[in-house]
């Protein structure tokens, strides 16, 4: 089984798939924590999903890419929720109503006509992001979408999405606090999932020994995995680490060597079974080091 040239598409979905917030969610779709994303209207009129936002710690933007991009895969299934009205120019969904007795008519067309016209294709709105001046029929229906998950793709994500429960449970025995997966806010206030935290004394609100990111794969992990390193940069941990199954590309590796100042170790195990195992072996022994050196 050599390394073959990987189609774009695929690549894509290894991507999308190997992002520790995507796998957060996907795990709540899997373990049955939540069954549907209905969108809920925010404060300033938009459609959100404050589920996905919370599992992911994305943002609304972001958390709807990310929605969309998995049901483009076919990982997720939309399903309409409701239909809105919206600006034929740009979807604004925002809109003032200009009352029809107010505006003047137009030079061509007297007030009775511009009536008529207004009771054929209801009333004068103004879109609110630009300003778009139409008609209440001239506007355009707007789908907003739930999400589900596909079942059929249960059995694809089971080898994206490793149990890593038992390690969990190891490490929680010992009386560490471990979170999985994990959410720390970063100095840039910025909120970054990782697959799991460790804590040897007090709590992950104070200290944070180790934070773990896992990606499993089908193929070689492109430099798609440096994502941790910017998250790594972001947070004040102790170590981080990095488990990739099946490995890293040469140029990803390359790009980890040059990195490596940011504490990131990455640890490239050939299958998914020596996952828990290296990771109890490695948090272990750190809590050794880290331990003495509170201790001191
Ligand atoms: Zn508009």
């Amino acid at each position: 089984m050599g390394v073959e040239i990987t189609p774009v598409e695929k690549s894509n979905v290894s991507a999308l798939l190997n992002r520790s917030d995507v796998q957060a969610l996907l795990k709540a779709f899997m373990n049955g924590s939540i069954s549907v994303l209905k969108p809920v209207i925010g404060q300033n009129g938009d459609f959100t999903y404050p589920e996905a936002e919370k599992i992911m710690g994305t943002s609304t933007r972001v958390t709807r890419e990310i929605l969309e991009a998995l049901a483009g895969e076919e990982i997720l299934v939309r399903e309409i929720a409701t239909a809105i009205l919206a600006c034929p120019y740009c979807g604004c969904n925002r809109f003032m109503v200009e009352l029809a007795d107010t505006y003047s008519p137009s030079s061509s067309r007297s007030k009775a006509i511009e009536n008529i016209v207004s009771g054929l294709l209801g009333k004068r709105l103004i879109c609110l992001s630009g300003r778009h001046t139409f008609y209440e029929n001239e506007g355009v229906s707007r789908k907003i979408y739930s999400y589900k998950f596909n079942q059929n793709k249960k059995e694809l994500l089971g080898k994206w999405l490793l149990d890593i429960t038992p390690v969990i449970e190891a490490l929680r025995s010992k009386g560490w606090k471990v979170e999985s997966p994990a959410k720390i806010k970063g100095k840039s206030g910025v909120e970054h999932t990782f697959s799991l935290a460790v804590s040897y004394k007090g709590d992950l609100k104070e200290s944070v020994d180790a934070v773990v990111d896992i990606i499993v794969s089908d193929m070689l992990v492109d430099e798609s995995a440096l994502s941790i390193v910017l998250k790594a940069m972001d947070v004040n941990a102790a170590k981080k680490l990095l488990l990739v199954v099946p490995g890293l590309t040469d140029k990803a590796r390359a790009l980890f060597d040059y990195y490596n100042t940011f504490n990131v170790h990455v640890l490239e195990c050939q299958n998914v079974s020596q996952i828990n195992s290296a990771l109890f072996e490695i948090l272990a022994s750190l809590a050794k080091i880290r331990l003495k050196t509170v201790q001191i």
